[in-house]
């Protein structure tokens, strides 16, 4: 598989490469520059086969010979045998894709299990340590944390800004131990960023500690993501494949980057819905055309409080390379006082969910034609956002059974000042 950097075409590289390196030249996203095309024959094959097996072998397809096959599948293995989607029916034309049965809750396992085992796989041969650093403002770290929980020779690092992240998320990641190491920094999210950036910056740190980023934009997430749109369709009867939409609650539109990929492969999908909240950049970008981020908002749906979403150019360069125009992508905003509505709403269905869902399905409610049948994704157990959930819906929500024995350890946090020799000195002592 070869991959380009969208901010300068001329810089090519491998599969691997690009997961090794997260960003290309001048910040800029990969891209893949082949975009396979599954034949019926071969579709309807894949979506006779399980979970795993479709998902090695799609992923197989597009990566191509730079992993073999049955590496690629003990990775897919490892990865997603813990968080198979749920296919939950709603109402006769609605169900929810719970993506939220892996270890941390949330999709982001699918994403950042596969992207751990690939970096454990490739630098299986060269038995030296490797560092991940990577800052977190909740759920990314908790994600990272458990992909790659105990691998042998990779040592993960995770800074946070003290205070400012829920209870639950931070026992969720912080009370693991073993190669992972977390420093809670008295400072904020941006300060955590920063330090992160400094240290790959630091060419002499880079090298002395085989320092790796994990971030959201590494293509290997991308990849991995696709595969449950096809897990989605194989579970729906002949009747709701027909005309299916889809609603996605977008934050950094990584998740909906997978789907379109997946459409792009055949994967016939009628229509997708960009849901977000009233950090609405895109829906206003492709209502008016003008690009006019406004300062982030905070909203019952944290997890999408991000104005400029940073994989948008890749949506982009898909419509462009499949001449798609942006008018087929739907998309819509959702204020909090309609999320509460769609939350109960969804209660009255007898289904409990949690704001970033109800953002999406409040959105395939209002678009939903009479022939179609729709899916919203849920993105996190309604435990995850517990709080919110219990007083709009006024309810008690028990966690799950896993969540509830983490609660009761340690924290295991280091605490250090945002100053980046502070970081520097425990990055090489340890
Ligand atoms: C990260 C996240 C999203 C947004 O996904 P993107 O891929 O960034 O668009 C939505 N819901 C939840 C619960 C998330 O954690």
């Amino acid at each position: 598989m070869k991959l380009y950097n969208l901010k300068n075409k001329n810089e090519e590289t491998s599969f691997s490469e690009a997961v090794k390196l997260g960003l290309g030249q001048q910040q800029g996203l990969f891209f893949p520059k082949e975009l396979p095309e599954i034949s019926k024959n071969t579709l309807s094959e894949l979506l006779e086969m399980d979970f795993i097996k479709r998902s090695s072998k799609l992923l197989s397809m597009i990566i191509g010979d730079e992993i073999e096959d049955f590496e690629l599948h003990s990775q897919v293995n490892k990865a997603f045998s813990c968080t198979t989607p749920v296919l939950v029916p709603i109402q006769e034309n609605i169900a929810c894709l719970e993506l939220f049965h892996g270890p941390t809750l949330a999709f982001k396992d699918f994403g950042a299990r596969f992207m751990a085992q690939v970096i454990d796989f490739l630098n299986r041969d060269k038995n030296e340590i490797i560092t991940i650093l990577t800052a977190t403002s909740g759920d990314t770290g908790a994600a990272v944390a458990h992909a790659f929980y105990k691998m042998k020779n990779v040592r993960v690092i995770i800074l946070y800004p003290k205070g400012k992240i829920s209870e639950l998320q931070e026992k969720l990641f912080c009370t693991l131990g073993e190669n992972i190491t977390t420093i809670s920094i008295n400072g904020s999210f941006d300060e955590c960023q920063n330090l992160v950036k400094q240290a790959f910056q630091d060419n002499d740190l880079k090298k002395t500690i085989g320092l790796n980023s994990a971030n959201s934009i590494n293509i290997s997430r991308l990849l991995a993501q696709i595969c449950y749109y096809f897990e989605a369709y194989s579970l729906l009867t002949e009747k709701q494949k027909k005309n299916l939409v889809i609603s996605i609650p977008c934050g950094n539109f990584g998740n909906i980057t997978a789907g379109l990929l997946a459409q792009s492969l055949g994967l016939p999908i009628k229509t997708f819905i960009a849901s977000t909240n009233s950090n609405d950049t895109i829906p206003r970008f492709l209502k008016t055309g003008k690009w006019s981020p406004h300062d982030t908002i905070s909203t019952l749906s944290n997890a999408m409080d991000i104005s400029q979403p940073n994989n948008w150019p890749r949506v982009k360069e898909l419509f462009k390379r499949k001449f798609w125009s942006l008018k087929k992508l739907k998309s819509g905003s959702v204020s909090d006082l309609l999320t509460k509505e769609s939350l109960k709403d969804l209660q009255q269905q007898g289904y409990i969910s949690e704001p970033h869902a109800a953002v999406a399905y409040h959105l395939l409610r209002k678009k939903l034609k009479n022939d179609e049948f729709g899916l919203f994704l849920g993105t996190a157990h309604p435990s995850k956002f517990k709080n919110t959930v219990e007083e709009i819906l006024n309810i008690n929500l028990s966690l799950p059974l896993e969540l509830s024995k983490r609660t009761k350890l340690p924290i295991l946090s280091y605490n250090i000042y945002p100053i980046f020799s502070k970081l520097r000195k425990f990055l090489l002592k340890k």
